[in-house]
């Protein structure tokens, strides 16, 4: 119960929303609107787009008002293209689970899905949040005994206990793989319960909420621009509502695209199913003395980047090797970071596991990764070069807000991404091209009503999430870009299926 949403920080960008008065901000769909399209690239529809920016106000005022959310302006959480017609630069859209107590989910408690230990903090409290992650153990120790969670597993555990206030309870371990069409209108659907394969009727319409197919093998090849290896999201998002969608006819968009995100693989930790969890890499590419390299042994992007943009630069494709030239990447990294950040869960002072190489000089670390012995010690003396001088010519690290955001904060100014690699052992280690989930999929209108290829609505069946095209196309706009427009397109595919469009 609770797939991806469940495990993830659980932040919801949403623009126009009720808080930012209160703290003198101020916005309009217009401005979400124009911040959106000056980063189009073609895949966005603007009446989708427009119900999006549009609903995110009365979507978060409804759920609020039934206790089915609690969120809390993250003030300082900038946009992620900073210098975008519309963008807040100085943050408002970015929205932070109240911790929840899962006692009043009583025997629900326990289904919802995670994986390691509850989240005992709010995300706004954490480095990721921009804080310190410095909270006092009493009253750490208190919320555990009352089973307070923050992040996702408050956002899955409040939309849950809404639903059961309700009267409405899951069905669990209850897949849908084939949806039921009568006279071109979707009845129901297939679904598979231990073993047994069940019709469910659908009185309103059935909405697609599945979430992606970044673990579906045969589909990231036939749909992807380019490798996706280590998905940071559950394995369960195979990509199944893709495929029911196609069955039932429907047209696609953004196809191509996902959320991308650098991760680490972390061997040791594994999902339920045996794959191996791919953690995502915000925080240990940002901060200072340490870099990213590719196989050349060469710096190929700003590493503080927005990570899912990013993508761009770990997709760049070379002509004349007919290869991806910056996958595999590396961080490389030296001791000044060691002994100050962490890596993954592995604090300063703790051993690393043997999964990260690491080397008294970088040509013999470079050895050990399979990177050029010779570029490599020139790229770490350049980037000292710029780093020492706080001015990053070749990449820009560390110019914006953005780029600062995951740094250092004790550091001013660039100084809290840039600092240089002296000190001796070197480390390194892999960074693969993940997700956090696809977003293309069965297009939608502003309804959330799915439209079949020639792009009139598919009666009957509807669509919210990570299945569908992302009414906001391939953009992440900030912290909370994927949860703001599911929520939103939840809250429109209930109100259209609750009236029965298209009897
Ligand atoms: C570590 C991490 C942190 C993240 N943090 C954030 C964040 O802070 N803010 C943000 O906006 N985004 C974040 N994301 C991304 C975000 O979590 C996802 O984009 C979002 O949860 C997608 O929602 P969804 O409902 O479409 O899919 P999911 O949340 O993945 O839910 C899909 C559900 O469908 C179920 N399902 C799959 N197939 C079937 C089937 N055939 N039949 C029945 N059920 C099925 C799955 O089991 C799952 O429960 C994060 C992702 C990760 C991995």
């Amino acid at each position: 119960m609770g797939g991806t949403a469940a495990i993830s920080g659980g932040v919801v960008w949403l623009p126009d929303h009720e808080q930012m008065a209160a703290h003198g901000k101020t916005d309009s769909p217009d401005e979400a609107k124009a911040y959106f399209q000056s980063l189009d690239h073609g895949e966005m529809d603007e009446a989708v787009l427009g119900a999006f920016v549009t609903e995110a106000r009365q979507m978060h005022s409804f759920l609020t008002g039934i206790d089915a959310i609690k969120l809390t302006m993250m003030p300082d959480y900038p946009d992620y293209y900073q210098d975008r017609p519309g963008a807040k630069a100085d943050g408002g859209r970015s929205l932070d689970n109240e911790l929840f107590d899962f006692t009043a989910l009583g025997e629900w408690k326990d289904r919802v899905f995670q994986n390691g230990p509850s989240p005992r903090m709010m995300l706004r409290e954490t480095p990721l949040g921009g804080s310190s992650g410095m909270v006092d153990p009493a009253i750490l120790q208190k919320r555990a005994e009352q089973d307070q969670r923050g992040w996702g597993q408050a956002l899955v555990g409040r939309l849950l206990k809404a639903c059961l206030d309700r009267g409405i309870e899951p069905m669990l371990g209850c897949g849908g793989y084939r949806l039921c069409v009568e006279n071109g209108r979707v009845t129901g659907a297939i679904v598979e319960r231990d073993g047994q394969q069940k019709t469910m009727t659908a009185r309103q319409g059935v909405v697609l909420a599945t979430g992606g197919f970044e673990w579906n093998e045969a589909l990231k090849h036939a749909f992807l621009r380019g490798p996706l290896d280590a998905p940071a999201s559950p394995p369960t998002n195979k990509g199944d509502g893709l495929k029911m969608a196609m069955a039932a006819g429907a047209g696609l968009g953004n196809m191509t695209s996902a959320w991308w995100v650098p991760t680490l693989a972390i061997p040791e930790s594994e999902w339920q199913s045996g794959e191996t969890r791919n953690m995502p890499v915000l925080i240990e590419r940002t901060l200072p003395h340490g870099i990213l390299v590719n196989r050349e042994g060469k710096r190929f992007c700003n590493e503080a980047a927005n990570y899912s943009a990013l993508a761009g630069a770990f997709h760049q494709f070379d002509p004349a090797t007919y290869a991806y030239p910056n996958l595999p990447a590396y961080l490389i990294f030296d001791s000044h970071y060691r002994e100050r950040y962490p890596l993954a869960s592995f604090m300063p002072g703790t051993p690393l596991p043997d999964w990260v190489a690491q080397a008294e000089t970088l040509e013999e670390l470079a050895t050990k990764i399979g990177v050029d012995a010779r570029n490599l010690p020139a790229t770490v003396n350049r980037f000292n070069d710029l780093a020492e001088r706080l001015d990053d010519q070749d990449f820009a690290r560390g110019k914006t807000d953005y780029d600062r955001f995951y740094g250092d904060r004790s550091r001013d100014g660039a100084a809290a991404t840039l600092g240089a690699l002296t000190k001796a052992p070197f480390y390194a280690v892999e960074i693969k091209m993940g997700a956090l989930g696809t977003n293309g999929g069965p297009k939608t209108n502003a309804l959330a009503q799915i439209l079949d290829v020639d792009g009139q609505p598919i009666a009957g069946l509807f669509g919210a999430g990570n299945v569908i095209s992302a009414p906001t196309g391939s953009v992440y706009a900030g912290a909370g870009g994927t949860l703001g427009p599911a929520l939103t397109f939840g809250y429109i595919a209930g109100r259209a299926a609750a009236k029965r469009f298209n009897q």
